[in-house]
C-alpha cells in the first residue's frame, strides 16, 4: 500500500472547462464579427503520431466552433510550396491562426518556415517576435505546451513565488519558454538537460519539477523531493512483448505519486492542455485582429 498518493493535476478536466468557456465566447463574438475564428494546421508527410495530434486538434476546433483550414501535404512537398501556402494563409482573412505540425521531413527547414508565419497568426508562439515578447514579459502569443503547464498550475493555485523550480529539458518548444514563464512568476528556475551532472541532486532540490525530456520513466521517486509538485510533459510510447503499446511520461508515475504532493498523469495531463491553449491562442488572435 503506498504511504501517500499525490493529488492529480487533471489536465483533461481543465482542458474541457476551457473549451466550454471558449465555445460560449466564440458564440458571442461570432455575432459581432460575422464569422468564426479560423485555424490552419499544416501537416507534411505521414508521421503517425503527428496524424493523431492533428486529428485531435481538428476535433477540438469543431467542438468549440473554430473553422478548420487544415492542409495535408505529401512527404516530398518542396519548401517553396509550403512557403507559398503560408503566405496565402497570412493573407487569408478567415484564418486567425497558422500552425506547422512538427517534426517535418528532413529536407524541410522548420525554423525558416516558422519564421514565415505572420507573428499575429503564430498560435504556436514559436516566431522569434513572440519568443522575444516572452523574454521581455510583454503580452503576445505564448507556446501552447508551456502555457498549458502554467494554466494548470494556476488552476490548482500552486504558489510559484520564491519556489525552487527545476525544468528538465531545454527545447525551444517546451523547456526554454517554460523556464521564462516560471521566472515571470518569480520562481527560482534551474534548467537541466542531457549534459547536466548529477541530475538527481538537482531534481531533488525542486519544489516544482517539470520534465520535458522524451525518455520513458527516467524520473524515479528517489529523484523527487517529498511534497514536490511534479509536472510530466513527456509523451513516450512503450510497446510490450505482445506488440501492445501504451503511453508513459518521463516520470515513473506510480513510485513518484508516493512522494509528490501533486502530479500530472500521462495521458490526461499536459497533452489536452496543449490543445486547449492552441484554441485559446486562436481565439486571442481572432479577438485582437478585430479589437473586440
Ligand atoms: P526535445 O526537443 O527532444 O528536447 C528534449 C530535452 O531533454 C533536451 O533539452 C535534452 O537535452 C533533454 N534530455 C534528453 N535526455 C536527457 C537526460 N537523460 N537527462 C536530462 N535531460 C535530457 O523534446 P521536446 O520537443 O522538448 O519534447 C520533450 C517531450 O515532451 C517529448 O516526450 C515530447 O513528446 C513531449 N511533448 C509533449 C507535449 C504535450 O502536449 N504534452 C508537447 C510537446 C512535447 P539537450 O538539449 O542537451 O539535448
Amino acid at each position: 500500500m503506498p504511504s501517500q498518493i499525490a493529488q492529480i493535476l487533471d489536465g483533461k478536466a481543465l482542458a474541457q472547462k476551457i473549451q466550454l468557456r471558449l465555445k460560449e465566447r466564440i458564440q458571442t463574438l461570432q455575432a459581432k464579427i460575422g464569422r468564426p475564428p479560423g485555424l490552419a494546421v499544416l501537416m507534411v508527410g505521414d508521421n503517425p503520431a503527428s496524424a493523431v495530434y492533428v486529428r485531435n486538434k481538428e476535433r477540438a476546433c469543431t467542438k468549440v466552433g473554430i473553422a478548420s483550414f487544415s492542409r495535408h501535404f505529401p512527404a516530398d512537398t518542396s519548401e517553396k510550396e509550403l512557403e507559398q501556402t503560408i503566405e496565402e494563409l497570412n493573407q487569408e482573412r478567415r484564418v486567425d491562426g497558422i500552425l506547422v505540425q512538427l517534426p517535418l521531413p528532413d529536407h524541410l527547414d522548420s525554423v525558416s518556415l516558422l519564421h514565415k508565419i505572420h507573428p499575429d497568426k503564430d498560435v504556436d508562439g514559436l516566431h522569434p517576435l513572440n519568443l522575444g515578447r516572452l523574454v521581455r514579459s510583454e503580452p503576445g502569443l505564448r507556446s501552447c505546451t508551456p502555457a498549458g503547464v502554467m494554466h494548470l498550475l494556476s488552476e490548482y493555485k500552486i504558489e510559484l513565488q520564491g519556489k525552487q523550480a527545476v525544468v528538465v529539458g531545454r527545447s525551444i518548444l517546451v523547456g526554454k519558454p517554460l523556464a521564462l514563464m516560471l521566472l515571470a512568476e518569480n520562481a527560482t528556475v534551474t534548467i537541466a538537460h542531457s549534459r547536466t551532472q548529477d541530475l538527481a541532486r538537482i531534481t531533488r532540490s525542486a519544489d516544482l519539477l517539470v520534465t520535458a525530456v522524451g525518455r520513458p520513466e527516467i524520473i524515479a521517486a528517489q529523484m523527487v523531493k517529498p511534497g514536490a509538485v511534479v509536472v510530466d510533459v513527456g509523451i513516450n510510447r512503450l510497446v510490450d512483448a505482445e506488440g501492445k503499446s501504451r503511453l508513459v511520461g518521463d516520470v515513473d508515475f506510480n513510485s513518484v505519486a508516493e512522494v509528490a504532493q501533486y502530479i500530472t498523469p500521462v495521458p490526461g495531463g499536459i497533452g489536452p492542455m496543449t490543445v486547449a491553449m492552441l484554441l485559446h491562442n486562436t481565439v486571442l488572435s481572432y479577438t485582437q485582429r478585430f479589437e473586440v
